[in-house]
Parts: C-alpha cells; sequence; structure tokens
C-alpha cells in the first residue's frame, strides 16, 4: 500500500542551532562575533546544526471548539 500526502498537509518546522564546535556550547547571538569562545576559552569556531521536524498529523485544535 503507498499513501500520498499534499504538502500542504504536513506541518514542517526547523530548528537551527548554532554552537562551538569546540565544546558544543550553544551560542548567543552577541556571541557571534567573538574570537574565542565564551565556555571553553578556545579559538571560536562555529557550527551549525540544522533539524527538521515534519509533523504530518491532522491539527488537533477543533477539537475543543
Ligand atoms: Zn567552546
Amino acid at each position: 500500500m503507498k499513501n500520498t500526502y499534499k504538502a500542504d498537509s504536513i506541518n514542517t518546522a526547523h530548528t537551527i542551532e548554532i554552537i562551538c564546535a569546540g565544546c558544543g556550547h550553544d551560542l548567543a547571538t552577541d556571541e557571534l562575533s567573538d574570537i574565542t569562545c565564551t565556555a571553553c576559552g578556545g579559538e571560536l569556531t562555529l557550527r551549525q546544526n540544522i533539524a527538521v521536524t515534519v509533523n504530518a498529523l491532522p491539527s488537533m485544535s477543533n477539537l475543543t471548539s
């Protein structure tokens, strides 16, 4: 059996996380331009993780009305 869902029925969310490549410290926006990491003290190398979450379930919000 094969089911095909229309794209507009799928809710997607992106989570973009920018961390120190050395220690994994979650960087604040004003820390991105720093030369050294505030957490480990090493030279700051940025690492970006992008996670895509797909929720294909229909919204439950109309059940409460
Ligand atoms: Zn670090």
